[in-house]
């Protein structure tokens, strides 16, 4: 693979069939596997050892476009409006049980792709079936409403299909989010142009294998890789887009709305968050240190509800410090497919580097660097991206590390008076996505949570989500909500039909 990577800059004057075209995996466009008109191709690297594990072919705004025109056709003419909700779902119901019984295969992919640790690569297949399941059983439950108008008119409310929607997303949970975006907007009968991450494009390729497999209609579900500024770029700004669904940074997602604005796209936005983990001195001490290890160092920290600044009752700081900083350097870090290992590499060289550009600026403004901080690179760690659980302690307010979204394994410690001080810290963020409250008030917890300026939030837990709730964030952190029936409804156009019980002339003219 390797030579061939460096023979083919571009495949150009290569043609389907050749035998080294055999190993680029394609798109999918219009029920075809289909290679990018421009023959680009781009490696796909294995975030725990470097080496290039796939080769893709690399879409930009041409394939974008053949792929909107055919999600058109397919929502227009194709037939795929009228397709009933039930034939929907048992396609979705499909496409669910062939992910399952390729549970284990997918989940090695992605940590291959992704860096992962298995058994978190594990639980995200899972939670893709589970979401591709309650979409399917969504699909065909009771969505309209009748209401009591005046005599002699009956009026209901439908909901109907967008149209062609658009989908990007991002890199930390590759297969999961393709999932949130395909089950609903499928579900609710649109036709959609889905986007991976570039950097992570693998389960969604072999995804849309499944999508291909169980007789989804061509047309209805577009796979287009590539990357950010071209396939996404056009995906937003592109007028046969009825509605663009996106995940990802809070800056690409301001881009996405202005794209948007030329045929006034609808929009959701689910993007970052810096979110505050408070623990109160009346909290249970082990499950409280313990839910805080696991809010920001699962997935590495590349969780956008990661509860990545931890608020603490000053009474309890030190102690809670010492227990927290003794067990994050227990940490076990390795390759996602080495067993015991619980936190592998992150998804790339250049966000590794951004990390540690962040440790930098910590220790610059004055932060204490209470452990971590550094690349590990011992034996079999040497050419991946592997940054130790890091916290910082004596941290402002004011400080970057504490207000900007970092994005990896990185904890900064605040530290507050009471339940007034908590709440004021906690919120003092442009972004509002989640928040957690640990204490054995159980006043106290829910006073604290119903004044956090944020949409999802735990008491004496974090981040176990489920595909019935709504997702989404308040402030900067996005606009709109995924799962549940929030984020089916999110797909749907809502219209009033106004029925006439009375059919004669109104009169209103006399002549
Ligand atoms: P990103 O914004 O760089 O990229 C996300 C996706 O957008 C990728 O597919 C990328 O190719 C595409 N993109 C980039 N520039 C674009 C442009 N100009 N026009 C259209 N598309 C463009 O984010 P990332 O680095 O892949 O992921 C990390 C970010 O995602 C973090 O900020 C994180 O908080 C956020 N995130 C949010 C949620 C949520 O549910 N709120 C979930 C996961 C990740």
């Amino acid at each position: 693979l390797h030579n061939k990577c460096a023979k083919l800059n571009k495949c150009d004057e290569l043609v389907q069939g050749d035998e080294n075209m055999a190993d680029i995996l394609q798109m999918y466009i219009n029920g075809e596997w289909t290679f990018a008109e421009s023959g680009e191709i781009r490696e796909v690297l294995n975030p725990a050892t470097g080496e290039i594990i796939a080769v893709i072919t690399e879409g930009n705004e041409a394939d974008a476009r053949r792929a909107i025109a055919a999600a058109k056709h397919a929502f227009y003419e194709g037939g795929w409006w009228d397709t009933p909700a039930s034939e929907r779902a048992r396609l979705l119901f499909e496409i669910a049980n062939k992910l399952e019984a390729r549970a284990a295969e997918f989940a090695a992919l992605e940590t291959d792709d992704n860096g992962k640790p298995l058994r978190e690569a594990e639980f995200d297949v899972a939670d893709a079936v589970a979401c591709f399941r309650y979409y399917a059983g969504l699909a065909t439950k009771p969505h309209g409403q009748t209401y009591e108008v005046a005599d002699p008119m009956q009026a209901m409310v439908v909901r109907e299909p967008i149209g062609v929607c658009g989908q990007i997303i991002p890199w930390n949970y590759p297969l999961l989010m393709s999932a949130w975006k395909l089950a609903p907007a499928l579900a609710a009968g649109n036709a959609v142009v889905f986007k991976p991450s570039e950097v992570t494009p693998l389960t969604a390729i072999r995804l849309f294998s499944i999508i291909d497999e169980v007789g989804v209609p061509a047309g209805v579900a577009n796979l287009v890789l590539g990357a950010g500024p071209t396939v996404g770029q056009e995906i937003a700004s592109n007028h046969d887009v009825d509605k663009v669904a996106f995940t990802g940074g809070t800056a690409t997602g301001r881009t996405i709305m202005k794209a948007a604005t030329g045929n006034l796209k609808k929009i959701s936005l689910e993007l970052g968050g810096k979110s505050p983990n408070i623990v109160f001195a009346d909290a249970d001490f082990d499950t409280a240190v313990d839910y805080a290890l696991f809010a920001i160092f699962a997935n590495q920290g590349q969780v956008c509800s990661a509860g990545s600044r931890l608020l603490l009752e000053e009474s309890i700081h030190d102690k809670f410090v010492e227990a927290l900083v003794e067990r994050a350097k227990k940490i076990k870090v390795g390759p996602g497919h080495t067993e015991g290992t619980e936190m592998g590499p992150l998804v790339s060289k250049a966000h590794m580097e951004k990390v540690l550009g962040y440790v930098e600026i910590g220790k610059e403004e004055g932060a204490t660097l209470a452990c971590g901080g550094e690349r590990l690179m011992d034996g079999a760690l040497a050419n991946g991206n592997f940054v130790a659980p890091t916290i910082f302690t004596n941290t402002t307010p004011d400080m970057r590390i504490v207000k900007e979204e970092i994005f990896g394994p990185v904890l900064v410690v605040q530290t507050f008076k009471d339940e007034a001080d908590a709440i004021k810290l906690a919120n003092d963020t442009v972004y509002g996505l989640a928040g957690g409250v640990f204490t054995n008030d159980g006043a106290k917890a829910q006073r604290v949570i119903r004044k956090l300026r944020a949409g999802i939030t735990w008491i004496n837990s974090y981040h176990p989500t489920y595909n019935e709730a709504p997702w989404g964030g308040y402030k900067q952190s996005g606009i709109g909500r995924e799962l549940g029936t929030f984020g089916f409804e999110e797909y749907t156009e809502v219209k009033q039909i106004n029925i006439n019980l009375n059919v004669e002339p109104i009169g209103w003219f006399e002549n």
